[in-house]
């Protein structure tokens, strides 16, 4: 059953005894979706927390989609080691689960000569991590990669790539909800008990508590209070936000490869940079500013006014109205303001509770190579067999916009639903919306829909596509508009037929 209200009646509600599972992760973002599909390779229960009501809704949804060569991070360390191994392994896993990849290479480009050295000690550590093709390139190279482009030498690693950073961590989930794992939205792990043999995980909303062979903890910035209810001091997860433009489609064909800037010696980022998504947009920034909160990913008047500044640096011809939209994510670091930099991401297994904090960027290039990681570290407590018939595909999804003719008019006649458009600005038909709200694996949201067919996500920003969608909801799903949430309970769309701001009482 697939609308509000009922989702928690998937598991335990009406059931009294304690659950027990092999395996719990906590945390549906990229790096526990990827584990969770890794580990449903196997004869194992396992079963994912997650304190929203979807995949994705924290920093895996809200951050660059660059898949990194792992030129930036110092030899030895884990960063480098799973940047270097998940950029080998992304382009395969994206072609698996059906997720758009579309490799672009990047220039770090130097802008004095003293720059100029910084590149050098780049290109070695890149080499020395086993970062391929990488080259210290001039001007005219540069321009012929990317016509325009200021700066007088780059450093040209070929390997760099995009995806898209939701899309990714849905298909995990799907998948490994394919191969049967089991996902509980809604669902907030307040504490953990050691028991004989694992552990009994309890949560906020006064579900069935848990018992658990293994407990992953992948819950992102949340990492340090979980790490606590297991007893491990010490971990302190500091956020750090970073906010960025949109911009509008009409400039996607401006820029062909990534452009960052060499990065400070201290900088806690990689410094503003203008980076394509596999949309077609462009995104300027992120900003680097450490924040007092784990939830408030607004963006701030000062820091989009030094986007946009930038912005006009970078790309001359922008205009005003090419600044679409705007979004902030949270790094989860490590270090505290006062040290600034990167740590390094913590692995650690301690007795069947495995840690996972600080994975901050290049987590979501990193997360199959992690994936991988976390599975040796469950086999040392538990046989992992291989099942008989696990699928780690996905079947293929068209985007009826950039099918050929003949194909979309082969779909108009089998279904009319492809014929009538939804989302005018990304081109989204009926057909494409109601199949993204089946394939919700949790409750139907509106943030759920965008994530899985980009309705709402281009210019008007939902102005067009939003009353059609509740219209289909209720028609066509039956979720009338009163049941229709943003993001989940306690947020409704409608309120008697009105929009919250729009409605009186
Ligand atoms: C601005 C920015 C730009 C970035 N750019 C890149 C990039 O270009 N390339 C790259 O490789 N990486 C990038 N990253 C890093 C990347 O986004 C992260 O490393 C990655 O998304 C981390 O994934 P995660 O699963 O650990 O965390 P999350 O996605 O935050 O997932 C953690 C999940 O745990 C859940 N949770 C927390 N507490 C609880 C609880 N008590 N009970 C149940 N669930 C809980 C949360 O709701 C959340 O869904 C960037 C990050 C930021 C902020």
């Amino acid at each position: 059953m697939n609308y509000f209200g009922l989702f928690r009646a998937i598991v335990c509600v009406y059931d009294t005894s304690m659950k027990h599972v092999d395996v719990i992760i906590i945390g549906a973002g990229i790096i526990g979706c990827a584990a969770a599909r890794e580990l449903s390779r196997y004869q194992i229960s396992v079963a994912v927390l997650e304190k929203e009501y979807d995949t994705g809704f924290g920093t895996s949804s809200r951050n660059s989609g660059v898949v990194h060569s792992g030129i930036h991070y110092r030899s030895g360390t884990l960063r480098a080691i799973h940047a270097v191994r998940g950029n080998h392994m992304m382009q395969q896993l994206c072609e698996q689960l059906q997720v758009p990849f579309k490799p672009t290479g990047k220039l770090t480009v130097a802008f004095d000569r003293s720059q100029c050295e910084e590149l050098k000690v780049l290109k070695a550590q890149g080499e020395a991590n086993g970062v391929p093709g990488l080259e210290i390139i001039d001007v005219e190279r540069m321009q012929r990669l990317q016509p325009g482009i200021s700066g007088i030498q780059a450093l040209y690693s070929p390997s760099t790539a995009i995806i898209s950073p939701y899309e990714l961590t849905i298909a995990c989930a799907e998948s490994a909800h394919h191969n049967g794992v089991e996902f509980h939205f809604g669902h907030t792990v307040s504490a953990i008990d050691r028991a004989e043999d694992g552990f009994i995980v309890h949560d906020a909303e006064g579900l069935c508590p848990i018992h658990a062979a293994i407990v992953i903890n992948a819950a992102g910035l949340y990492a340090d209070s979980i790490a606590q209810m297991a007893g491990i001091q010490g971990i302190t997860i500091y956020p750090c936000k970073g906010e960025y433009y949109v911009l509008d489609k009409r400039l996607g064909d401006q820029l062909d490869v990534l452009i960052y800037p060499v990065p400070g010696h201290h900088s806690s980022g990689l410094g503003i940079h203008l980076t394509q998504t596999v949309d077609g947009n462009i995104l300027i920034g992120p900003s680097t500013a450490y924040s007092d909160s784990k939830e408030h990913t607004g963006t701030t008047s000062e820091i989009l006014r030094a986007l946009r500044a930038a912005g006009h640096t970078l790309l001359p011809t922008l205009s005003e109205g090419d600044f679409i939209r705007t979004f902030a994510g949270l790094r989860p670091k490590l270090n505290p303001p006062e040290v600034g930099g990167f740590g390094d991401f913590i692995l650690e297994d301690h007795d069947r509770f495995i840690l996972l904090a600080g994975i901050e960027s290049p987590g979501l290039t990193a997360a199959p190579s992690l994936a991988l990681e976390i599975v040796a570290l469950v086999r040392s407590h538990l046989s992992l067999v291989e099942k008989q018939h696990w699928s780690g595909t996905l079947p293929a999804r068209e985007r009826f916009l950039e099918l050929p003719l003949d194909r979309q008019q082969q779909l108009v006649e089998q279904d009319p639903d492809h014929g009538s458009i939804v989302c005018r600005c990304e081109g989204i038909t009926k057909a494409e919306v109601l199949q993204a709200v089946d394939r919700i694996i949790g409750p139907v949201t509106y943030t759920g829909i965008k994530l899985r067919c980009r309705s709402m996500m281009g210019r008007c920003q939902g102005g067009f596509c939003i009353p059609r969608i509740a219209q289909l909801l209720e028609e066509e799903r039956g979720i009338t508009m009163d049941q229709q949430q943003l993001k989940g309970p306690g947020s409704p769309m409608y309120h008697r037929h009105l929009r919250p701001e729009e409605s009186t009482s």
